[in-house]
């Protein structure tokens, strides 16, 4: 049976009485037509109402697509066909689609006239929303300029009429996309701006979609997509825009405007202290190594360093190590405890005939560990951290051995 679209002519009706007209149950869930209805159905790039029946809650409002509007409730609680019901919609999603949808209308045609591009398709998503445009190389300016003129029309607060209309009566308004519907027609027109086929829920007036704010943009599949959001979602967007700026503006002790410069700031100030402490971190290692090697025990013809650090990353005792052994003739096993890992760098100068790949291994079974590497220079580790000691003074002690 054909429902009534309450909301074809009024998007202000929240609150109707209808008739049962039908219960059927599908997939663990009832469904209810009624003879009228004010929920919108999922449909035209716009999700469904939500709300009651009788204070039974509507999960899903579906079109047949014969005719009849489907509502998606848990339970029937005892309703049959015949009875009187009452209908609720939920007035605050409806106007959060409300204003997306209506302010899509808008920023579709402000792109029209202020970049001409056509908008192709248009998402409605729970956070935010999309169109895709035909435009090539957007840049802001682009996002500025169909802003501006959306927001225009917003401010003016123009009427937004629906039509009725047929298809001869449709040929001749200057529609900004063709109408796939046959017989009577629906067409938003905002007032001296925009005619479109639509059967969706629309403002009365634009003032109502509150300010409309481009998010972002990106090229995808030839089209450029535009991230929008409208009204109650804009402000709460600003909310945590403005939050966000305020918080790292703070950090900086500046006026939140000034947070940009500041962070750039920032992160120059630390690449050059990086390259400083690169610098240092290599002068020390040269001093490290050279007062390390005046107090090591001489053996033969070589000297040995056996080390174990508390804290120090691979790099600094490969940097330490590289240094011990540049030199006069020498070996360095070196080692620090890193968390739960002991970590193990060996090296020797060139002049000098031991296996560092060998010994590594070696000493990380003690470890419970691996390791290895070339014949002059080797690393690894293992987890058993209280061993460190015997496995670097058993490496040395083969090397005297
Ligand atoms: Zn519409």
């Amino acid at each position: 049976m054909e429902t009534e679209r309450l909301y074809f002519t009024d998007s202000t009706i929240l609150q109707f009485e209808a008739s049962l007209t039908g219960v059927s149950q599908a997939n663990g869930v009832y469904h209810f037509v009624l003879d009228r209805t004010a929920f919108y159905p999922t449909g035209g790039g716009q999700p469904n109402d939500a709300g009651t029946i009788n204070g039974l809650n509507v999960t899903d409002v579906i079109d047949d697509d014969k005719g009849s509007i489907l509502h998606v409730v848990a339970d029937p609680a005892g309703l049959v066909v015949g009875d009187k019901v009452r209908g609720v919609v939920d007035s605050v999603r409806r106007l959060d689609h409300l204003q997306q949808h209506s302010g899509q209308h808008i920023l579709s045609q402000a792109f029209v006239q202020a970049c001409g591009a056509e908008t192709r398709s248009f998402h409605l998503g729970s956070a935010a929303s999309t169109i895709d445009i035909e435009l090539d190389s957007p840049v802001g300016e682009h996002m500025r300029a169909a802003e501006d003129l959306a927001n225009r029309i917003v401010f003016e607060n123009r009427p937004m009429k629906i039509h009725l209309v047929n298809e001869e009566e449709a040929a001749r308004l200057p529609l900004r996309k063709e109408s796939a519907a046959h017989g009577i027609i629906r067409v938003i027109e905002i007032e001296d701006f925009d005619w479109s086929p639509c059967g969706g829920t629309h403002a009365r007036r634009t003032g109502e979609v509150g300010l409309i704010a481009v998010k972002s943009f990106e090229r995808a599949k030839r089209l450029t997509r535009v991230e929008f959001v409208c009204g109650g979602r804009a402000l709460r967007d600003y909310r945590l825009a403005n939050r966000t700026a305020v918080t790292i503006a703070r950090m900086f002790t500046v006026e939140r405007d000034e947070a940009p410069e500041s962070a750039a700031r920032a992160i120059q100030e630390n690449k050059s202290l990086r390259r400083r402490v690169r610098e240092l971190v290599e002068i020390t290692a040269r001093v490290e190594a050279a007062q390390l090697l005046a107090s090591a025990k001489k053996l033969d013809s070589f000297k040995v360093v056996p080390l174990v650090f508390d804290a120090r990353d691979v790099e600094e005792l490969k940097l330490l190590a590289r240094r011990l052994v540049e030199g006069e003739p020498a070996v360095a096993l070196l080692a620090s405890k890193e968390g739960d890992m002991a970590r193990l760098v060996f090296a020797r100068s060139e002049s000098l005939e031991f296996n560092m790949g060998q010994l590594m291994s070696e000493a990380c079974a003690v470890l419970g560990g691996k390791g290895g590497g070339k014949p002059e220079l080797a690393q690894g580790g293992g987890p058993n951290i209280a061993r460190v000691d015997e496995a670097v003074n058993g490496a040395a002690a083969r090397l005297m051995g």
